[in-house]
């Protein structure tokens, strides 16, 4: 943008001067003087170089302007989501949770093309503090549509992405994958195995049922290992949204169509009940890994149903509307 700036000075008729003012801004004087009708100290125009002219009050003394409390950074998909989070400095297990937020409006298979954009607002580090890897909101623009999801941590401090209407982005979970019968060996930390006689952790619970009852994921995921371990036999592991995932042993075979790779949402058949691997009857073992710790399946806390509520939900209305304006 043109700066200028309007001066009064004694100066000769037709005079071009240059003039360094303003500590570094040369510029060039055009002096007026001496025209009819004009006085003999006229106005000037004082205009930087290489700008357009153009009327400008007297300079004010800048303010130095407020730093943005945030940074705002965009990329182009070049091949992948991933790829693309990555290049905005976004880290693994984010990029994951914003896949999963992204994942029931886009599919990055047949949906995400070379040249869509993903745009990210940060929170500006403080002076020294590594930057953040953990976006306030991100902006997922596929063709003509845009997609739009904000951070909002919740009062237990777990954060998680949210649509701008308050609904979380979250897959909730279901306690239980599947109908069982009864629980023949609940989660322990030290327990005498019946297989092997000897006192080891139970790291899940076991959900008797008939050889062949269907199991369902609990939640949303992508299938991390799908085949035979000793002990498990036949199991499935399922990366679920961060820091969950889940693993279902000892089952007779998979679903069709299941390998490693494969998205499943909640509830869908995976698998089916039976007896492979340490197992002294069908049964299906389950369990429910939090940042890598074992933990109960029947008492771990899961994500629910959050959709965010009265004086929360208006709150981050306010921030969810800021910050959209800055994407
Ligand atoms: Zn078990």
């Amino acid at each position: 943008m043109a700066r200028l700036a309007s001066i009064a000075l004694p100066a000769k008729a037709g005079k071009i001067v240059f003039a360094c003012a303003l500590s570094s801004v040369c510029a060039v004087l055009i002096l007026n003087a001496g025209a009819p009708g004009k006085p003999e100290a006229s106005d000037v125009s004082l205009k930087e170089s290489g700008t357009s002219g153009e009327a400008r009050t007297p300079p004010v003394p800048k303010a130095v302007p407020e730093p943005s409390p945030y940074s705002v950074n965009s990329a182009t998909v070049e091949r992948t989501f991933a790829e693309t989070a990555q290049r905005l400095g976004i880290d693994a297990g984010t990029t994951v949770a914003l896949s999963h937020a992204f994942a029931d409006e886009i599919d990055f298979t047949h949906d995400l093309r070379k040249g869509d954009t993903l745009s990210a607002v940060y929170d500006r580090p403080h002076e020294g503090a590594p930057p953040s890897t953990e976006p306030l909101a991100v902006r997922l623009t596929v063709g003509d549509d845009s997609h739009d999801v904000f951070l909002h941590r919740k009062l237990d401090g777990r954060a998680f992405y949210y649509s701008e209407d308050g609904t979380s982005t979250t897959p909730s979970f279901s306690r239980y994958p599947l109908s069982f019968t009864r629980i023949s060996s609940e989660f322990s930390h030290r327990r005498l195995d019946p297989v092997t006689h000897r006192w080891q952790s139970h790291d899940g619970v076991d959900l008797a049922a008939p050889a062949g009852t269907p199991v369902h994921a609990t939640a949303a995921g992508t299938v991390k290992f799908i085949g035979r371990q000793t002990g498990y036999g036949k199991v499935i592991v399922i990366q679920n949204p961060p820091p969950y995932s889940t693993t279902f042993a000892h089952l007779s075979r998979f679903a069709k169509g299941i390998r490693r790779g494969s998205k499943v949402h909640r509830d869908q058949v995976i698998a089916y009940v039976g007896e492979t691997g340490w197992a002294t009857g069908p049964h299906l073992h389950y369990e429910v890994h939090v940042d890598h710790v074992a933990k109960d399946p029947l008492t771990v806390a899961l994500p629910h149903d959050d959709r965010l509520r009265g004086a929360e939900r208006e709150h981050f209305a306010k921030e969810a509307h800021g910050l959209s304006a800055l994407l």
